[in-house]
């Protein structure tokens, strides 16, 4: 069960002074009965890239790595600490499929729930519309193995790794999301 390895179940001492008199409040923070400190539990900011190709099919990486090594994914990932969510989905498009993005267009927002390292991170996914004028030098790289263009129609949601990413390619595929760049 992912519920048993939410921070509410898996963090027991508390970061500031080390007490195990660190309990859950139930909603969304730790609170330290000895030195009164908190420490809450909020959504980590991750991005979702959509990149097409003229033909109008979308591009889907597989996971090299854990969680869900071998499933569907979008390209995509944490944001850094201290950068904006433009500057971390064009890292990461750069870093896992080696193409540059030339503009980008915002299409909402999704969460996700990511179970890494025992503990699982609660996501606030941020999707850009990618347009990338040169697909040449794609090539695989970091936590992707491989990528494939597929007709959108032609995408199986089961096979796709994280909710929020399902819930992306769903609304492409039922028009709710729609891309103007690229
Ligand atoms: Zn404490």
């Amino acid at each position: 069960m992912l519920e048993d390895f939410f921070p509410s179940q898996v963090f027991r001492y508390c970061p500031y002074c080390g007490s195990d008199s660190f309990a859950w409040d139930g909603v969304k923070s730790h609170r330290c009965s000895r030195c009164g400190r908190k420490l809450y539990t909020n959504a980590a900011a991750a991005t979702i890239a959509v990149i097409g190709n003229p033909q109008g099919e979308l591009l889907m990486t597989r996971r090299g790595r854990e969680p869900s090594q071998g499933m569907l994914d979008l390209p995509g990932g944490f944001v850094d600490t201290g950068e904006t969510a433009e500057h971390g989905v064009m890292r990461e498009v750069k870093e896992e499929l080696n193409v540059e993005v030339s503009s980008l267009q915002f299409l909402g927002t999704f969460t996700n729930q990511y179970l890494y390292g025992g503990t699982v991170y609660f996501t606030l996914d941020l999707a850009f519309a990618c347009a990338v004028r040169d697909l040449a030098p794609l090539r695989p790289a970091d936590d992707v193995s491989s990528f494939v263009f597929l007709a959108l129609h032609d995408i199986k949601l089961e096979e796709i790794a994280f909710r929020s990413v399902r819930e992306v390619v769903e609304g492409l595929q039922r028009g709710r999301i729609r891309v103007a760049v690229g």
